[in-house]
């Protein structure tokens, strides 16, 4: 019998449907309705990199509903629009019970970058993504939240490498046409235009509302008719230009920020600051309480009660510093709103106030208008407390009041399709809301829930995936291996080796080349035909640091040209869909950096639920979760402290863990052909580190710690 077709309003409620979901980031972390954007058409999904605003571009209405009479389509739409509008209709979520006071008036959330998805490339690095992750467990948790950060028309910028493999950049120009974002309107239907004092000047901005599942994120955007061409170009890119383009940026997203907030009538219970460039919102607090008639200290005192601040790195880099002619600059007209001497607004952004020679430092600025700071692990709380002791004069070590949350990632968006397929199987419809606990993960863990042999296949499936994905792109790049006339680019990489992945910003202080200065003996592991070993790198410089860029030149090289051709190869253009391909389909995630600067490190936490395991210095959020038996160790709980000697030292140990415990428990077979040993240290990985490094766990601590406390 054939099924009635389906009526003009199921129709429409469908196809509006569809909009709306494409328009909401949910879908980021939903398998169902990923897989009905990738379905609709499958090559417009791939070339428009998964983008479900520009795939609903691609299809007519008319071929919309046409295919929407499969009534086997129309059905998992409807169950996907189902749990959607549950999701965001969700009345029982962990605020309601246990932090319901931040419902009505939210946490604004102050960042630089966010990174929420590949089509939306808005981020620089691990910050950025943080920032994306820490907003989707937000809403997940049912969290008041609302994010802010600024609209960059060319995004980050996009990485190619010439022939003289040295990194170039280039920018595509974002269409906000085909991204899920929205105009945010005033009463009249028009984009609300908001204003900022920059230097001499008003600079009129708009904003634009990403929706990720039920929190908010605006996107600021100075580009508009009425401002001049260099103001324009303000939210251009991402950390674009020089200290004037970034002093100027960080003005428009703290003060500007703020001002959002006021005309969307929005009262944040706290402003928390993720990382110091957003710490000028603290100035705009201070003059909106001494316009109302408060003197500057009582302002201040007010203003920190209102904030809180993480601070990211210990790297001197990392912290922004302007200097007092700059800051006078671009502060010229807004610092008369701000009853205050230039000399004591400076001394807010000095660790001595009176020395007219020291910078202004955002990082100063935030830490002394916050109620609460912290950094993002143990070891990193700790050095930012001898890092910034000195603005605590009187206070030993541990009474500088800077404490840490370890950071974590959101696990259902960061897992790959087929494992989450996998455990949709093995643990029901239901298993995304049970994926943040322990509980959930111990059973995953238990051999009478996944046998051996069923996690191998699974990470066997996930290499798999990956080698391909690699050999793809590696055609794209123009890199092939000729055999007489054929190009054999499938012998690019072996599904059958241990793979090694190396993916991250190439900041030199995570010496991405480190593993080479072993070369002999890398080159020996990777020619070992019972043992083999390969390495997959990726990942970006900074536009300016040539050093990093060397380090990429260098990974290329050998890549190319020396005896590690086939099985080290690099993936230009490291973005988040890359790196969700890497952290699944690696066997080993590499972590080299030169301790204690990994602030906490994020992707291996990415790599874990996938049964990827860690190999790693013990910095950062690896020094809490490494227990012995969860993965392996570079070295120990110290580090030496000449730069030369522990670069010498990592490398000898990096060599000696991975000859000694890496490849031999990879390769140790029984009759079966499986590796028992390995495979108890992925199911020691799913127990004792999945779970605890999500941003789950990451966002309720902040909530009970910071954002309910005063
Ligand atoms: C997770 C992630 C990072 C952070 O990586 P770390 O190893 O923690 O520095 C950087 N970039 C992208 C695209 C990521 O997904």
């Amino acid at each position: 019998m054939a099924k009635k077709p389906l009526t003009n309003e199921e129709l429409n409620e469908l196809v509006a449907g569809l909009h709306r979901l494409s328009r909401n980031l949910w879908w980021t972390w939903d398998q169902g309705a990923q897989e009905l954007f990738s379905e609709l058409s499958p090559r417009a999904w791939q070339n428009l990199y998964h983008n479900s605003v520009a795939v609903l571009h691609e299809l007519s209405d008319y071929e919309l509903r046409a295919r929407l009479q499969d009534q086997y389509l129309a059905e998992r739409v409807r169950l996907v629009l189902k749990a959607f509008d549950a999701y965001m209709g969700d009345t029982a979520t962990w605020t309601h019970k246990n932090a319901a006071k931040l419902k009505a008036n939210p946490v604004a959330y102050f960042s630089a970058e966010f990174g929420f998805h590949e089509t939306l490339p808005i981020a620089a690095g691990g910050l950025g993504v943080l920032a994306g992750d820490h907003t989707k467990s937000a809403s997940d948790l049912g969290l008041g939240f609302v994010g802010i950060s600024l609209f960059y028309r060319e995004g980050y910028f996009q990485q190619a490498i010439d022939h003289n493999n040295w990194q170039t950049e280039f920018y595509n120009l974002l269409n906000p046409k085909n991204l899920p974002i929205e105009p945010v309107l005033d009463d009249t239907g028009e984009p609300l235009v908001c204003q900022v004092e920059i230097g001499m000047n008003q600079v009129s901005f708009r904003a634009w509302r990403v929706n990720v599942g039920r929190v908010p994120v605006y996107l600021l955007d100075a580009d508009l008719a009425k401002n001049e061409q260099h103001f324009r170009d303000l939210t251009l890119r991402v950390y674009g230009g020089d200290s004037t383009t970034r002093i100027m940026q960080e003005v428009l997203l703290g003060i500007g920020g703020v001002k959002l907030l006021r005309a969307m009538g929005i009262a944040p219970s706290t402003f928390h600051m993720n990382e110091g460039h957003a710490a000028f919102l603290t100035l705009e607090l201070i003059r909106e309480k001494t316009a109302a008639g408060k003197t500057f200290q009582e302002a201040c005192t007010e203003t920190r009660a209102q904030c809180l601040f993480t601070t990211h790195t210990p790297v001197e880099a990392g912290h922004d510093r302007f200097s007092p002619s700059l800051m006078d600059y671009a502060l010229q007209r807004y610092r008369t709103g701000l009853t205050v001497s230039t000399s004591e607004l400076l001394g807010l952004g000095r660790v001595h106030p009176q020395d007219q020679s020291e910078l202004f430092c955002m990082t100063v600025l935030a830490l002394k208008l916050s109620r609460a700071a912290n950094g993002v692990s143990e070891l990193h709380g700790r050095v930012s407390r001898h890092m910034w002791q000195s603005l605590y004069p009187g206070k030993a070590v541990e009474q500088v009041p800077i404490g840490h949350i370890t950071n974590g990632i959101h696990l259902p968006g960061w897992m790959k399709g087929p494992m989450r397929q996998f455990l949709r199987r093995k643990a029901g419809e239901d298993w995304e809301e049970q994926v943040n606990s322990e509980a959930f993960w111990q059973k995953m863990a238990d051999p009478a829930v996944l046998s051996d042999e069923e996690i191998w296949a699974l990470r066997y499936r996930l290499r798999r995936e990956l080698i391909e994905f690699c050999r793809r792109r590696l055609l794209i790049q123009g890199q092939r291996l000729t055999q007489g006339d054929y190009i054999v680019f499938d012998a690019l990489l072996n599904p059958d080796a241990l793979t090694i992945g190396f993916a991250r910003r190439f900041a030199t202080y995570k010496r991405a080349p480190l593993i080479f200065q072993q070369m002999e003996n890398i080159v020996r592991l990777c020619h070992d035909k019972s043992r083999p070993v390969q390495f997959i790198f990726a990942g970006k410089a900074h536009p300016r640091d040539d050093d990093g860029k060397r380090y990429i030149q260098h990974v290329i090289h050998l890549s190319k040209y020396t005896e590690l051709k086939g099985s080290l190869v690099f993936i230009e253009n490291y973005d988040i869909h890359v790196a969700r391909q890497m952290v699944s389909g690696c066997d080993i995630w590499l972590n080299n950096p030169r301790r204690p600067l990994e602030a906490s490190g994020t992707s291996g936490m990415k790599a874990g639920c996938h049964g990827c395991m860690n190999l790693s210095i013990l910095d950062g959020w690896w020094r809490e979760g490494y227990d012995g038996t969860n993965g392996f160790a570079i070295g120990d709980d110290t580090h030496p402290a000449s730069v030369e000697e522990q670069d010498r030292l990592d490398s000898v140990n990096l060599f000696k863990s991975l000859t000694e415990q890496v490849i031999p428990l990879f390769y140790q077979r029984d009759a079966q052909g499986i590796p028992r040993q390995w495979i108890q240290r992925i199911r020691r990985t799913f127990e004792t580190l999945v779970p605890q490094f999500t941003t789950d766990r990451m966002v309720k601590e902040y909530a009970q710690k910071y954002y309910l406390g005063k």
